[in-house]
């Protein structure tokens, strides 16, 4: 029992005549036979490219040597390859061509989110050392000075308590960089204006670093732990890590600003930048790192530094404080952290 399968008569167009072929088209188990006028052929339909599916408009199909089947009636060929059971229902073909247009937008995010992640960071880092050290220095004594009309006052630590850790500190960066070497850097005692970042330091380009009168009370009876945060901020300023997020921040507009030394545009949008955004979880382990080999060139165990970590986590437990997200007290607490320090060898 023969079942006569469906024929449409359509059109070929052959590339080689300028008239079309008139032909019947009949699909057969996976094979669609044209038959006109000196025209007999037997296509396999996985070689055939089928029309998109438009709501309106010609349906035109590919063959492999390179002739179409052109149908001006849309909906009398959908109907007719329905008909014969070629497999793309009106829902196949939504599907495939949003499935097409849904790969293609993953595809754009992925490398969008490639280029952020390994191509900025790349290209800042690239960026970063052909900007010479005084960028460094002009971008941080900007951004030191919008800290100190924001979040900062001055320091109630007298003169001696200050002039006490800043010794103890350079005798340890006097055992870790006994050859010179060192980064430059200035330790600055500061308030914490209206409690804004609490018991805190940071770093800032140039080698500013922050030190507040909460961090040195919070730590008063662990020096090295305090030895330790100053050697950890000292590690981001070893590393550039703020004038990194700067680059990185207006890698297109500031880069050529940062290198022809025209920084005077760059420069106003700096400290919102230090401001809002966060050292990378890498940066924060650079800045571990240092300050681990720092504290053991100085004789001192690292695991001071888990003491910080548990009073640290106390305190913000305790006030909502609003946090610097470059500054110690917003960096993880994790136990990989903690971990780092105890095993530190
Ligand atoms: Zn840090």
């Amino acid at each position: 029992m023969s079942n006569t399968p469906a024929e449409l008569h359509s059109s070929l167009f052959n590339g080689r005549q300028a008239r079309p072929i008139p032909v019947r088209l009949s699909l057969e188990q996976g094979v669609l036979s044209i038959t006109g006028p000196g025209v007999q052929l037997q296509v396999p339909e996985q070689q055939l490219r089928w029309p998109e599916r438009q709501r309106h408009g010609a349906r035109i199909a590919y063959l492999p040597d390179g002739a179409t089947l052109q149908h001006a009636n849309g909906a009398e060929w959908d109907a007719w390859a329905q008909a014969s059971g070629h497999l793309e229902a009106p829902v196949v073909g939504w599907m495939q061509s949003w499935g097409k247009a849904l790969v293609a937008s993953m595809v754009l995010v992925l490398a969008c989110v490639a280029t952020w992640l390994w191509g900025v960071p790349l290209a800042s880092h690239a960026a970063l050392s052909v900007i010479p050290l005084r960028m460094d220095d002009a971008v941080g004594e900007q951004a030191m000075k919008s800290f100190e009309q924001g979040m900062l006052r001055p320091s109630k630590l007298s003169a001696a308590e200050q002039s006490a850790i800043s010794r103890q500190f350079e005798q340890v960066m006097a055992a870790a960089f006994p050859n010179g070497g060192a980064p430059h850097w200035q330790l600055h005692f500061r308030g914490s204006k209206h409690g804004a970042i609490g018991p805190n330091a940071f770093a800032l380009p140039g080698g500013h670093i922050v030190l507040t009168d909460e961090m040195v009370a919070l730590l008063k009876d662990k020096p090295d732990t305090l030895v330790g945060v100053l050697a950890h901020e000292l590690g981001h300023v070893r590393h550039r890590h703020g004038m990194q997020m700067v680059v990185q921040a207006s890698l297109l507009s500031g880069l050529t600003a940062l290198v022809l030394g025209d920084v005077s545009g760059l420069i106003a949008a700096v400290p919102a930048v230090l401001a809002q955004s966060a050292y990378s979880r890498q940066a924060e382990h650079q800045a571990d790192g240092d300050a681990a080999r720092l504290l053991k060139a100085a004789g001192i165990a690292p695991a001071v530094m888990v003491d910080l970590f548990e009073r640290i986590t106390t305190e913000r437990e305790r006030k909502r404080a609003p946090d610097l997200p470059i500054a110690l007290a917003s960096h993880p607490t994790d136990a990989d952290r903690i971990a780092f320090f105890k095993n530190y060898r």
